[in-house]
């Protein structure tokens, strides 16, 4: 008899013991039924052991091992377990979380990837010929037609989502047929790209020797400066050497653009996506596809960094430096760090790229310990020139200065696009009284409530509190009250009315919810349908609108004196990234950034576009102050109803800390940056070293002593490397 040691969605970090008679050695990562407690529960088996701690009477057996092979080979468990340990997460939610949801599930099935195509007598069928009313039926016939092979099930739901009764239709005469879809093709088909310049080429005979061992490069180039060339010509390789690629992007930069330009370079080969917003069935495909190594090239979020690629030949990091490639809750891994792990691991090439690196990154290859490829210049158009508007004594028009205003009239007059850019949805920040100072605070948290004219309310961002906007002040009855500050919705309808005839469109998150909305405006801004856009974020990454040659920077000195120590790390990233809007074809682009501080250093290293200049004053100042990358850091999160219980469990948390390691500092506990969120409060209590081993030492001797601490009035979690403070 064998023992399963196995993994269970439950908060507790251990494993769970099950006697076995069937489960061999071969069946580590494999999923399995066990019984738990009265239910029955999906795990997954780390190790197999010949006997067990626990007396074999108190020992239930398993109760089903599913499928022929193992869902999770070894290396992916070895990075899962040292998430655990390193994160400080229970291994079960670690494990289970990085499974498809589909497979969470007890009576989960495999699906086989299928194709729709046309039968011989299918092939008959005229698209011309079909009523013009049966849209869907037409462009159904009419994609199939073309296709030649065939169309994946999933993939002609997504397209076609009202085309299920057409199919079934279609199906029942025999027209169309749903067969297994082909294999992986044998050999991949490159299309050429463009002929890389010297900087590319450079890029890419660095990293191509050093295929089949562990190398990491970080690749520093502007926005458009064709580091999406060189990732091509690196995934070409690997696939001449049938290896698979790992493409991570941030949340918010996956778009169907990148895949549509990797797959029409790479015709023939299986790219799968693996991203939140996949349906749970397409996900699972995905998945599979990636585990069975038929795909190719795995173009993911950070999620995607889980998923088993029995041919791992590269990983890519795209915009290396987005903060979104660290999760900020359960598992707070940052995906960038395990990404260099797992290329350690698996002996593979990696390649961080960015305009704009985290400091943490530029540090290491200043260091030498990651190789420096530099792409400098835009193979097909000029760096933008970026300005600063000083707005000192100026009266504003809703936030917008003269200069500004005129820019984006020539600009309109020159028949291009502008992109006013500001980072704050709403109309404006807060709703304050002239008369008493009143302003409109969330009573849950401690920000201040968004007016939103257009739907009359004021609302919480943080913790999706809302309101009816007051008609008098709630303080001291005064009827005249102000929205204070911009936001979208107001530079929205400044610029309708100082512009009357222009096209505008507004981008942020309240425009953007529903699906297909976001393509939809690309679309509308690529065809030259819009003549402003206002937007936030969400803009300013990684698409390409060629009419686009004036980029105006609405409030972007909120950020220059925070008490964030990142702050200023990120705005640089941010602006950097906004003004590779401009001007990408043969049109120059133009840059604004309305301030107050015009001679702030930050703002003068921009206008060189001078990263590398930026970022080593900067991190002479971490130096100077002992912060990371000087340091490593945890901190210690807590939540209760009262500030005094969070920072009291603190005091107590502080108190048991091992004196026995020396080189950790710990810091007071303090009220959190947001000290009230959601009606709880906050606090917060950080830990530093210069030794990441240290640390790890000091937080594993710890971190039990905090499980004996519990407390059921305070929620607690440990945050290591974190990167909000
Ligand atoms: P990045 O990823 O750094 O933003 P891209 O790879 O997207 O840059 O390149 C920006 C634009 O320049 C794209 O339109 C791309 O096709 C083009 N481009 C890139 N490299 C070259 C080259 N060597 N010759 C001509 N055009 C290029
Ligand atoms: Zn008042
Ligand atoms: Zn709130």
């Amino acid at each position: 008899m064998k023992f399963a040691r196995v993994a269970l969605d439950v908060p507790i970090n251990r494993l769970f013991d099950y006697r076995t008679d069937t489960a061999t050695d071969a069946n580590v990562g494999s999923i399995v039924l066990v019984p738990f407690g009265k239910k029955i529960a999906v795990g997954v088996v780390m190790e197999m052991a010949n006997a067990s701690t626990l007396p074999s009477a108190r020992l239930r057996g398993l109760l089903d091992v599913m499928g022929d092979v193992p869902c999770l080979p070894t290396d992916v468990l070895a990075i899962l377990q040292f998430c655990s340990d390193y994160y400080r997460h229970p291994i079960g939610e670690v494990v289970l979380n990085a499974l498809p949801t589909r497979l969470r599930r007890r009576n989960a099935i495999k699906p086989q990837r299928q194709t729709w195509r046309l039968t011989i007598s299918g092939m008959q069928l005229d698209p011309e010929s079909l009523p013009v009313r049966a849209k869907t039926q037409r462009d159904l016939v009419s994609h199939l037609r073309l296709s030649g092979d065939g169309i994946d099930a999933i993939a002609l739901r997504r397209q076609f989502p009202r085309a299920g009764a057409v199919l079934r239709d279609y199906l029942r005469r025999g027209l169309i047929e749903l067969v297994a879809a082909a294999p992986a093709p044998i050999s991949h088909r490159i299309l050429p790209g463009p002929a890389l310049n010297d900087a590319q080429q450079t890029a890419v005979e660095a990293v191509r020797p050093t295929f089949g061992r562990f190398a990491p490069f970080l690749l520093h180039g502007i926005t458009g400066s064709g580091k999406t060339e060189v990732y091509l010509e690196l995934i070409a390789s690997a696939l001449l050497e049938k290896q698979q690629t790992l493409l991570l992007v941030p949340e918010i930069n996956l778009t169907p653009q990148l895949e549509t330009r990797i797959q029409s370079r790479f015709p023939d080969t299986p790219i799968v996506r693996l991203n939140s917003a996949l349906s749970e069935s397409e996900r699972l495909q995905n998945w599979l596809d990636a585990q069975s190594g038929r795909a190719g090239i795995v173009l993911g979020t950070r999620l995607a960094l889980f998923t088993p690629l029995p041919n791992l030949g590269l990983i890519i990091v795209d915009e290396e430096h987005d903060p979104s490639f660290k999760q900020s809750d359960g598992l707070r891994y940052s995906a960038r760090d395990i990404a260099l792990l797992r290329a350690k691991q698996r002996s593979v090439p990696i390649v961080l790229g960015s305009a704009t690196p985290a400091l943490e990154t530029f540090h290491q290859a200043l260091g030498g310990r990651y190789a420096m490829l530099t792409l400098a210049h835009r193979p097909n158009a000029a760096p933008p020139v970026i300005e600063t508007v000083d707005v000192r004594g100026e009266t504003l028009i809703d936030g917008l200065s003269q200069t500004t205003l005129h820019a984006i009239k020539e600009t309109r007059r020159r028949g291009q696009q502008t992109l006013v850019y500001i980072n704050r949805r709403g109309y404006a920040p807060v709703l304050i009284c002239p008369g008493c100072n009143w302003t409109s605070g969330c009573p849950r948290c401690s920000v201040k409530l968004v007016v939103h004219l257009k739907s009359d309310l004021m609302r919480c961002h943080h913790c999706g509190h809302q309101e009816i906007i007051p008609v008098r002040c709630p303080q001291c009855g005064n009827a005249a009250l102000a929205p204070l500050g911009q936001g979208t919705q107001r530079i929205e309808s400044a610029l309708a009315r100082i512009f009357p005839a222009a096209r505008i469109l507004r981008i942020d998150r309240d425009t953007t919810r529903k699906k297909d909305a976001w393509n939809r405006m690309r679309r509308q801004i690529h065809d030259g349908e819009v003549d402003i856009l206002v937007g936030t974020q969400l803009l300013a990454k990684g698409h390409d609108f060629p009419a686009l040659t004036l980029v105006c920077v609405i409030n972007a000195d909120a950020s220059l004196y925070s008490t964030d120590f990142r702050a200023s790390e990120r705005l640089f990233a941010n602006l950097m990234q906004v003004s590779g809007r401009a001007g990408r074809a043969d049109q120059p682009g133009s840059v604004l950034i309305q301030t107050e501080f015009p001679q702030h250093p930050l703002y003068a290293a921009l206008k060189r576009q001078d990263y590398a200049e930026f970022a080593k004053a900067i991190l002479d100042e971490r130096k100077q102050a002992g912060l990371p990358p000087y340091a490593h850091q945890a901190i210690l999160r807590a939540e209760a109803l009262s500030i005094d219980m969070a920072i009291g469990f603190l005091r107590k948390a502080a108190r048991c800390t091992s004196a026995a390691v020396s080189g950790v500092t710990v810091f007071d506990p303090v009220p959190a940056y947001m000290a009230r969120l959601a009606g709880k409060e906050r606090a917060q209590l950080t830990v530093q070293s210069r030794s990441r081993g240290v640390l790890h030492k000091f937080i594993s001797d710890w971190e039990p002593k905090l499980e004996k601490l519990a407390d059921p009035k305070v929620r607690w979690a440990l945050d290591i490397d974190p990167l909000d403070s």
